[in-house]
């Protein structure tokens, strides 16, 4: 796929490298790879629909392996949870997203405080060292726990019982946000939003997908006002993902969602690219 917004690479095509890259030469790597500081963040702006402004990034992690080139988050998240080695990386991605927080910070605080997004997988949530290794980064660079979000997929979270959720709420309680990632595609019951510790919804790709046809899909459109006016009576606010046009983000913000993401905006990109959007009045 040709890549617009002037990305200095080409994340390696899947299925053209699936036989020369081996699932277990991908993994045996991974340790390795960590120590060598072959990991590196991309940053992707969250935009205030109503003003255009950017408030914050996700932070998203990508692979430089020496070999394959850049490898995307779906080739080595999945073999990093089966081995282990996600707490680590994760704590890294975490450690590298509130100092990069910290530095924006910084270097513009008269364009207000932009907050950053981490992802947090399913192993990640199950580690006892979740709540005070998250306090110590937090306290040891300085970011207060408003300027962090954590992402959690909805899937890892359906049917999850007190002990699961307890590290979240006592994040939550702490002042650092708690987002319910790629909402919508993991047929969870809404009355169960209520009891979980989240303050975001980001509503998955596929909705925002199914509005590119014209005449978008009347029930798709019924369905998303019906998701926004709920979350927002659970004061939840609503995050859309993937929002590639114009016309999907000015539907999406007259639907009420609160902030949207998309290579409308902007691609994921490097951290200069984040703060410079961040100093225009308003993109896209
Ligand atoms: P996600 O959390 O749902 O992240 C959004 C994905 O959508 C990113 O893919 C992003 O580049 C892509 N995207 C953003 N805007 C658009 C758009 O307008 N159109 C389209 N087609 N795609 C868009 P990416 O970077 O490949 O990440 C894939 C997944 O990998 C993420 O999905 C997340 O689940 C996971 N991931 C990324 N970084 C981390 C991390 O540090 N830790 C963990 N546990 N998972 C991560
Ligand atoms: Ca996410
Ligand atoms: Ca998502
Ligand atoms: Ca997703």
């Amino acid at each position: 796929a040709k890549s617009a917004g002037g990305n200095r690479y080409e994340l390696a095509d899947p299925e053209a490298d699936a036989r020369a890259i081996t699932r277990h030469g991908l993994t045996t790597a991974l340790p390795a790879a960590l120590e060598r500081d072959e990991f590196f963040i991309e940053y992707q702006p969250l935009v205030h629909l109503g003003d255009g402004s950017v408030r914050g990034a996700e932070a998203l992690v990508r692979w430089a392996h020496p070999q394959h080139g850049v490898l995307g988050p779906d080739r080595f998240i999945p073999l990093a949870e089966d081995t282990g080695l996600i707490v680590p990386l994760g704590r890294w991605v975490l450690e590298e997203s509130v100092r990069q927080a910290r530095r924006w910070q910084e270097r513009h605080a008269e364009a207000g405080p932009l907050r950053i997004n981490v992802n947090l997988s399913p192993c990640q949530l199950q580690h006892p060292g979740l709540v005070s290794d998250t306090v110590d980064i937090l306290d040891r660079l300085g970011l207060d726990p408003s300027g962090l979000c954590l992402e959690v997929t909805e899937s890892a979270l359906i049917g999850a019982d007190d002990d699961l959720l307890k590290p979240l709420r006592r994040l939550s309680e702490m002042g650092v946000d708690i987002a319910l990632d790629d909402f919508g595609t993991g047929y969870s019951n809404l009355a169960n939003l209520r009891r979980l510790p989240v303050s975001v919804l980001k509503l998955d790709r596929s909705f925002t997908q199914g509005m590119q046809q014209f005449p978008a899909d009347p029930v798709d459109l019924k369905l998303v006002e019906g998701i926004v006016s709920l979350a927002h009576s659970l004061n939840l606010s609503v995050t859309v993902e993937g929002v590639e046009t114009g016309a999907q983000a000015e539907a999406l913000r007259d639907m009420g969602c609160d902030t949207a993401q998309g290579w409308y905006y902007a691609r994921p990109g490097p951290p200069d690219r984040l703060h410079e959007l961040a100093l225009a009045d308003a993109i896209g």
